[in-house]
């Protein structure tokens, strides 16, 4: 039995013999509360036939648990010293493969397909950089990967964005383009004293799980997301005077929203934080319908 990479001083001992010290821009705090990390391990409800990917490994902390479900572990770190420690900690686990790549830039798909001795569905699970987490998170989304579940920890503000209902103040575009494709729950919250360095602002781990089916069917996803952005542009404003800066005031503009509006008995006077993600949806096709 090996001791648990995550505690403090096990940590310590190996940031120590290899020298390393954090890099603030690349959001390196990592975990050292054992429990936290079997946790979300146990959020993700690993088997040895999953294919797992994990975003910014750091000194394993969080690999070493996804390493012991028996899965294929796939993980991208872009901090080129924390290879040789990564060589050395994972060492044991025979399925585990680390790429030296930033993640945004990294062909995911392609590596994904070399590194999975089988086909099918992917877990992501990560203590994500909080930097980068909504671009990581729509890069990860909009990929062709077929994700079946994610468990990440981020802040707790992007958190309680993500998993937002209409109608409150953290409700935007980010909780649609996510809820969209995947059903949110927020599953736990991190104090910042479970992190060497401790970051300012408390995390929150996130489950999402890919929908059966989906929410609203969109007949022009592009389109819809579009929609969704211009509705949040002023907060304060209601709907119809986002429309109408995002789309124009001329008069056959004006007709071609006010239809549309009428045919989803949405009223233009509201707030587009009151609108579900089904009444963008439809919303978004009869726009798209109606279109000359
Ligand atoms: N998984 C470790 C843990 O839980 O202790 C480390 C988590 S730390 C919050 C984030 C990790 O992401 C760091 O190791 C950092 O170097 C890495 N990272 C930052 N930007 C990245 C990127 N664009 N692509 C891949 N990894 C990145």
């Amino acid at each position: 039995e090996y001791k648990d990479i995550a505690t403090p001083s096990r940590t310590k001992e190996i940031l120590k013999k290899y020298g390393f010290s954090f890099k603030k821009s690349l959001g390196q705090n990592f975990l050292t509360e054992p429990n936290i990390l079997r946790n979300i391990a146990a959020a993700a409800e690993l088997t040895d036939q999953d294919h797992i990917i994990e975003v910014g490994p750091g000194i394993g902390a969080l690999t070493e648990h996804l390493a012991r479900s028996n899965g294929e572990v796939l993980a991208f770190e872009i901090d080129q010293r924390l290879i040789e420690v990564l060589d050395d900690t994972m060492s044991i686990y025979d399925n585990v493969t680390v790429i030296n790549e930033d993640v945004l830039k990294a062909d995911i798909e392609t590596v994904a397909r070399e590194t999975f001795s089988t086909d099918g569905g992917i877990k992501v699970v990560a203590n994500l950089p909080y930097y980068i987490t909504t671009p990581i998170m729509m890069h990860l989304l909009m990929s062709n990967l077929d994700i079946e579940t994610m468990v990440v920890m981020m802040q707790k503000e992007v958190a309680d964005r993500i998993a937002a209902v209409p109608s409150t103040k953290a409700y935007g575009s980010l909780s649609i383009a996510v809820q969209y494709y995947m059903e949110a729950e927020l599953a736990f919250i991190v104090p910042k004293t479970a992190f060497i360095p401790q970051p300012n602002i408390d995390s929150a781990i996130i489950k999402l799980t890919k929908r059966t089916t989906p929410i609203v069917e969109v007949t022009d996803e592009k389109f819809f997301f579009k929609l969704t952005k211009s509705a949040f542009m002023q907060r304060r404003k209601t709907l119809w005077n986002n429309l109408i800066s995002f789309f124009g005031k001329d008069e056959a503009t004006k007709a071609w929203l006010e239809k549309s509006l009428a045919e989803c008995e949405i009223d233009p006077k509201r707030r587009g934080e009151t609108l579900s993600i089904q009444e963008f949806g439809n919303l978004s096709n009869s726009l798209i319908a109606n279109k000359e």
